[in-house]
């Protein structure tokens, strides 16, 4: 399969680099300290027009695909991760299906905003007993005259605190118990409330919420896919949730070269013993081990991420390559930011360096978007049904 980056693709890259080296490097720790929100960043994102890069180019974005989004968070993810998820809420979150699958009204609606950087979409799909476990959710939407109403509580929305309207996935009891499907709920509508805002491990800037649905009503246009007996709805909303799958593989790429420009760096002054560390064998075995593991995983996320957009974008997803790819740079993200402590010594515990939030802030991501075990499930699953 060939991925060699097209010229432009490689100009994205290298404009997010130096973006994220100019703009959020220097401050990267503060949102971590101070546990702050980084409006600016988001701002910043936006004045690039980093937030619309795949909204469709007639909403006011660039409508460009997985390759270009996964390119532009592995580089902001290598340098300030908070910064990387609020660019992948809007690259690959919600309006991805409100794109691919919402009507003409909705579109309009919401993605202009979104490529402006104006509206944030929260993902309500968690619930406190409904995680991995999706089909034990309660969140439920009932007929109400000609509009609809909605009673959930849903857990662990990243930036659920921030967000300008939500997407709820929620039961359709009357279409049957197990019918799903989504609705589109404005965060100022009566009835939604942030009850709790999580304190984290890690990526400290951008904290999930509990958010509450109590009796809201929901106009029947803001219904983005009815829920069916067939399970049609949630199929889909579930193949949409690859793109974020894909884009928090990248981001973790981002992450784990991240950790590893700065190991080099500090192998290369650090002297112990007379002798520059990364002339120690144990340390240049470890560099060596690394850069291989990243580079692998970042070949894992361009081969899925080009199979996404080669199918293309209303097409289902390419499940078994981004359940491999997320999987994998999961694992390395967390063993390559490891390793870069180690390298770093006692300096690599203190939060003097980078390296220490870069392991507490990619150790969420191994969790959010489908924890590693549920892709490790879904990979045996789909090579039961033939899948190579
Ligand atoms: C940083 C972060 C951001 C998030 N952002 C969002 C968001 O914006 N919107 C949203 O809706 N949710 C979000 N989540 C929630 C996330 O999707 C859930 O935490 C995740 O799906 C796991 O659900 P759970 O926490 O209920 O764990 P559980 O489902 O209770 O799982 C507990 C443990 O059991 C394992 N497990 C469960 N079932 C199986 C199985 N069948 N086989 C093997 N192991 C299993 C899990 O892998 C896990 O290790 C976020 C989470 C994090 C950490």
């Amino acid at each position: 399969m060939d991925i060699t980056l097209t010229q432009a693709q490689q100009d994205l890259r290298a404009l997010a680099a130096e973006l994220a080296d100019r703009e959020f490097r220097s401050r990267a720790s503060r949102w971590d300290e101070n546990e702050e929100y980084p409006e600016e960043n988001l701002a910043i994102l936006a004045k690039q027009g980093f937030t619309g890069i795949t909204v469709p180019e007639e909403y006011g974005g660039l409508g460009l695909g997985d390759l270009e989004a996964a390119l532009v968070l592995e580089e902001l993810g290598a340098v300030c991760l908070s910064t990387a998820v609020l660019c992948q809420l809007h690259l690959n979150g919600p309006p991805r299906a409100i794109a691919n699958f919402g009507n003409d009204e909705q579109r309009e609606r919401f993605l202009p905003r979104v490529a402006a950087g104006e509206c944030l979409i929260g993902i309500g799909m968690t619930e406190p007993d409904a995680g991995s476990d999706a089909m034990s959710m309660r969140a439920r939407i009932r007929r109400d005259g000609d509009a609809w109403k909605l009673e959930a509580y849903k857990n662990m929305i990243t930036a659920g605190h921030k967000a300008q309207a939500f997407f709820v996935v929620t039961r359709f009891p009357e279409a049957g118990e197990r019918a799903m499907g989504a609705v589109m709920v404005d965060a100022d509508a009566p009835g939604v409330s942030v009850s709790k805002v999580h304190k984290k491990m890690g990526l400290r800037g951008v904290p999930e919420a509990e958010v509450a649905f109590d009796d809201v009503l929901v106009p029947s246009a803001d219904v983005l896919m009815e829920g069916d007996a067939e399970g049609r709805a949630m199929r889909t909303i579930l193949s949409q949730f690859n793109h974020e799958r894909l884009g928090n593989s990248a981001m973790c790429v981002g992450v784990a070269a991240g950790a590893l420009r700065e190991s080099i760096r500090y192998a290369q002054e650090r002297i112990v013993g007379g002798k520059r560390i990364i002339d120690l064998q144990g340390i240049g075995w470890k560099l060596a081990e690394m850069s291989t593991k990243v580079e692998a995983a970042r070949l894992m996320v361009w081969r899925a991420a080009s199979k996404a957009d080669a199918a293309g974008h209303d097409q289902p997803t390419p499940a078994l390559e981004i359940a491999q790819a997320k999987w994998y740079a999961n694992v390395v993200a967390q063993e390559v930011a490891n390793e870069a402590i180690q390298i770093h010594g006692g300096y690599g515990y203190t939060r003097e360096f980078p390296v220490e939030r870069m392991f507490r802030d990619v150790r969420g991501l191994a969790i959010g978007a489908g924890t590693i075990e549920i892709q490790k499930n879904l990979i045996a699953r789909l090579l039961d049904r033939g899948s190579k």
